[in-house]
């Protein structure tokens, strides 16, 4: 019904008036103004990726999830300088700055401290997904940004990950109050947003993209959750989970110089295609 009613609106006689199609060049005008005059007028400057922060997930007494041969926190730190390594090789002019080099602790909001000091441009946490014993088919890449977890898993994700405070001093003080074995502390905090989130899903979906259909993996989409970790950087920020250290197979992969390369090789190009991207070039 709708349908006819704006078919009848469009009659040839209105098609031909002039002064209709004036007005609507004239409203055409006006929408394209809108769509460009907000970035112009804003004096926003162009944005450019010169300093890009990764954290390798955990380290020290928290070696985060454990598969049956390798601990998380092993396999995190072995990515990140790889990452590292390559960013510098391939991005001139790109400045790396790791949140650890060696397997030390360091607490969540010191990770997102060492970004803001930095004066991060994107900030890049790895982590190994985990899961419990009667699920441990589960295997696959997942990328998460901050927003409010629309399934049972990436709120347990979120909780696994955002545990670890639990081994820090101060954590009631450092963190607000947050309690991590609260599922509604969770759900509360995820609805924090920042600036940032629609530069940060950019970068996650191309992660995501690469590992999917650049790397061979099994991609189980860019989700949303509330991580402390991304909480407080004042930049793009994602958490990559390269894959499930509880699926046997997957473990395996994670711990294989071949593996660890591609899925590198993966996350250097999402930035690479982000990077371009926004910078025009
Ligand atoms: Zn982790």
């Amino acid at each position: 019904m709708n349908f006819v009613f704006l078919a009848s609106k469009f009659t040839p006689y209105s098609l031909n008036n002039r002064t209709s199609m004036k007005n609507i060049v004239r409203v055409l005008g006006i929408l394209a103004l809108l769509l460009v005059v907000p970035v112009e007028a804003t004096g926003i400057k162009k944005y450019r990726v010169k300093r890009i922060v990764i954290d390798a997930g955990h380290g020290g007494h928290d070696s985060g999830t454990s598969g049956k041969v390798s601990k998380e926190k092993d396999v995190t730190l072995r990515m990140a300088l790889e990452l590292g390594a390559t960013i510098k090789k391939h991005m001139k002019g790109v400045e790396v700055i790791y949140t650890r080099k060696k397997d030390e602790f360091v607490t969540l909001h010191g990770r997102a401290k060492i970004a803001n000091n930095n004066n991060a441009d994107l900030f890049i946490s790895i982590h190994c997904n985990g899961i419990l014993k009667r699920k441990q088919q589960a295997y696959g890449t997942e990328t998460y940004t901050m927003g409010l977890p629309n399934s049972k898993h990436n709120l347990e994700v979120a909780k696994r990950e955002n545990e670890v405070i639990l081994m820090e001093d101060n954590y009631e003080d450092n963190y607000g109050g947050f309690d991590p074995k609260s599922p509604e502390s969770h759900i509360l905090f995820a609805m924090y947003q920042n600036s940032y989130n629609d530069y940060s899903l950019r970068l996650a979906q191309n992660i995501e993209h690469q590992f999917k259909n650049r790397v061979g993996r099994r991609s189980r989409g860019v989700k949303q959750s509330g991580f402390l970790v991304l909480w407080k950087t004042t930049a793009p920020s994602v958490l990559v989970e390269v894959g499930f250290i509880t699926h046997p197979e997957e473990e395996k992969y994670l711990n294989s110089q071949a593996g660890q390369s591609y899925i590198v090789s993966g996350i250097f190009r999402a930035i690479r295609d982000y990077k371009e991207a926004l910078e025009g070039s």
